[in-house]
């Protein structure tokens, strides 16, 4: 970190006294004010003392949180949930993230750790998660459960383009899916069920006012957005609830970046 950004100032041709800050976001469960990340299982991290490690080796303030986190505020700040006062945010990639902002104030709970709602349990005896435990959303809806349920599909003789490509990943079970492929159909398919539960117990839980999804995954689920809030509303309506608008994050990739900025302007 400390040579990248040494080397982004040198292509920039800026000076550390132009600079206000580092604003970093981790994929992982991040204690504050310590700044010290508890548990990265997709990093094999635990108890890392990042703050304190990246903290002198900068002649300016750094700020440090939850990946998930920061890419909530750069939404918020400039992004899909501009002005909404409460805002679910789900990173889907290779894990789920999650950030539950209220008045734009991250909600980080007794612990400072905020919240993790990718390991919600919604099959409790369901893939093992690499959180250590079972069936948690992240195990049923991340990047590499949607491989793992195609692969076995494709393995087992089901019909498929994907069957003829030689590399394939989420975008291509994407594709598939919208063009009615039996395999990428049924695993997009399965993801809007999973994904709409584990949503439907957000709804109920905080009533929030918007939804936004980030990640890489939430490219190829912006094609299914109806269907996905339609099985939301399906779960929630019986009861005094609505689902809220599901956005797909509006700044890609820069939400994390922005978010970041957005940290250290606020110090
Ligand atoms: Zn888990």
């Amino acid at each position: 970190v400390e040579e990248l950004a040494a080397q982004l100032l040198r292509e920039e041709g800026l000076e550390w006294k132009q600079i206000g800050g580092v604003g970093v976001g981790v994929p992982g469960t991040v204690r504050l004010p310590e700044g010290e990340v508890l548990f990265a299982p997709n990093l094999r991290w635990k108890n890392v003392p990042l703050l304190a490690t990246l903290v002198g080796r900068f002649p300016v303030p750094v700020r440090l949180d939850n990946d998930a986190h920061v890419a909530a505020l750069g939404e918020y700040w400039r992004g899909a949930a501009r002005g909404m006062r409460s805002l679910i945010m789900l990173t889907l990639g290779t894990g789920v993230g999650s950030a539950l902002l209220l008045d734009g104030t991250i909600w980080r709970g007794l612990n400072g750790v905020g919240s993790e709602m990718g390991h919600m349990t919604l099959e409790p005896d369901g893939p093992p998660c690499g959180c250590g435990q079972r069936g948690c959303l992240e195990a049923l809806v991340a990047a590499p459960a949607l491989i793992r349920r195609a692969k076995e599909m494709v393995l087992s003789g089901t019909a498929s383009i994907l069957a003829s490509m030689e590399n394939w990943g989420v975008p291509e079970i994407f594709a598939a899916a919208r063009n009615n492929d039996p395999v990428g159909s049924a695993v997009v398919a399965a993801l809007v069920k999973y994904l709409a539960a584990g949503l439907a117990n957000l709804v109920v839980t905080v009533d929030p006012e918007m939804i936004v999804l980030g990640g890489g995954v939430a490219a190829g689920v912006s094609a299914f957005l109806e269907d996905l809030r339609s099985e939301v509303e399906k779960r929630v309506s019986s009861m005094a609830y609505a689902a809220p608008p599901i956005r797909v994050a509006a700044l890609g990739g820069l939400a994390g970046i922005l978010g970041g900025v957005y940290l250290v302007s606020r110090g």
